[in-house]
């Protein structure tokens, strides 16, 4: 039988002319079913915890905000089916006057995905370690009973609550929780039809009118292109325009657009707080997200599975608080939060990616931030930077 589905969600029992509604209990309950939440539920299910995943979204593919890439560090951690993935070895980085460098590192990839379909497989992974799964959810009403959440207008309560509703989420706000306050705001076409790109790269184009604050890529996707651009918020991504330029270098004549997507980016690293009691935030709710490549799916899958660990551990067998416990594994992002910084503060102009981008200095820095996702002072990434060619 599917989980998907709306209410009826507690049970009813009674005699003759009365019944009783007996209120639904968990043990952890998700607002959010997407790559955090669905990863966080799959660990805690498969460890016999009673889980409940609550989400907005019609079915768990109906809609994705997100490009969809994973880096290879992600990529290697789960095994996606690969007619849902197409993987790309490099990086063409356009300067504004559409020179360009290509970026490779031996042995990395990165994978395209048909995001939806992959969030439907994540769907699927957690139901089959036993995570109830409600779409059609939109969670306005949150309380606080005795020490457990509860969900009045679900009527539902749980021992702990992970929120995992993404870069705007109304949880944290609800229980006064951190919040981004930072964003980069992203906006993508797919598209058909357009000719002469060069599939096995990411393309990344760096223009200050065009993508003020961060870029704009073409990715060759599964079944289709995705042409899109991200920029600093409140300024707005304007991807018709990017697709003007581009029409230079390829044939866009025969183009057409079969889906939009886009939305907020954190860009300010973890909020403070990212947890109390027995509430944590995951993923881009908790402001887990790179500043500077913006890659939010790698940190939202990996640390959501430890969240999920560590909750079972902490009601299962009276385990540390788990927003603790997952303190020492998030990210610190201070070099990319300082980079970020600078990178809003002196917002390059044109001229000075046009000049750089011959530049071998240049090239080898944006080798590190494209290819080395954790760590930019590893002993590996200061390898490639300081080798001669
Ligand atoms: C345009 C764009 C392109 C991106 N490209 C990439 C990329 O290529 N690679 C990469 O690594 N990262 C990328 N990111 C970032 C990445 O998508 C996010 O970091 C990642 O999706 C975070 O996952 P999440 O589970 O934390 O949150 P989300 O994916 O945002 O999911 C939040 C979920 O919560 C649900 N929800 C929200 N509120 C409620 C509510 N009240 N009740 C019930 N459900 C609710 C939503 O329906 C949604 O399913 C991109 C982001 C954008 C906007």
């Amino acid at each position: 039988m599917s989980s998907i589905y709306k209410t009826p969600l507690s049970n009813f029992i009674g005699g003759e002319g009365i019944s009783y509604i007996i209120m639904t209990k968990y043990e952890l309950a998700i607002i959010g079913g997407s790559f955090a939440g669905l990863s966080c539920a799959g660990a805690a299910a498969a460890r016999g915890l009673k889980t409940v995943v609550f989400d907005k979204k019609k079915r768990p593919g109906s809609y994705t905000q997100s490009t969809g890439i994973f880096v290879k560090e992600i990529a290697d951690q789960i095994d996606l089916p690969s007619h849902l993935t197409n993987k790309i070895h490099g990086v063409r980085l356009y300067s504004p006057n559409l020179e360009y460098v290509d970026l490779i590192s031996p042995g990395y990839y990165f994978l395209a995905t048909d995001t939806c379909r992959v969030l439907e497989w994540f769907s699927k992974e957690a139901e089959n370690k036993g995570t109830k799964l409600v779409y059609n959810e939109n969670i306005n009403n949150i309380e606080t009973r005795e020490s457990d959440i509860y969900f009045p207008d679900q009527d539902i309560s749980s021992k702990y609550l992970v929120a995992a509703d993404g870069a705007r989420s109304r949880t944290a706000k609800e229980l006064n929780l951190g919040v981004n306050k930072s964003f980069l705001l992203g906006a993508e076409f797919e598209v058909s039809g357009i000719k002469g790109i060069e599939s096995d790269f990411l393309h990344v184009f760096l223009d200050s009118k065009l993508a003020p604050g961060y870029i704009g890529w073409i990715v060759p996707g599964v079944s289709h292109f995705q042409i899109g651009i991200a920029v600093k918020y409140p300024k707005k991504p304007k991807v018709k325009e990017l697709i003007e330029k581009v029409s230079g270098i390829f044939d866009t004549s025969g183009m057409k657009i079969t889906g939009s997507r886009g939305g907020f980016i954190p860009c300010g690293g973890v909020v403070k707080p990212y947890y109390k009691d027995n509430v944590c935030l995951v993923g881009d709710a908790g402001g887990m997200v790179s500043p500077l490549t913006a890659g939010g799916i790698h940190p939202a899958i990996e640390i959501g599975r430890l969240l999920g660990i560590a909750v079972s551990d902490y009601i299962q067998d009276g385990g540390i608080n788990p927003g603790l416990y997952i303190k020492k594994h998030l990210p610190s992002f201070t070099i990319k939060n300082q980079l970020r910084n600078i990178f809003d503060i002196l917002s390059p102009p044109d001229f000075l990616y046009n000049f750089l981008i011959g530049n071998s200095l240049f090239k080898k820095s944006a080798q590190l931030i494209f290819f080395h996702h954790r760590g930019l002072l590893t002993k590996k990434a200061w390898e490639e930077i300081l080798r001669k060619k």
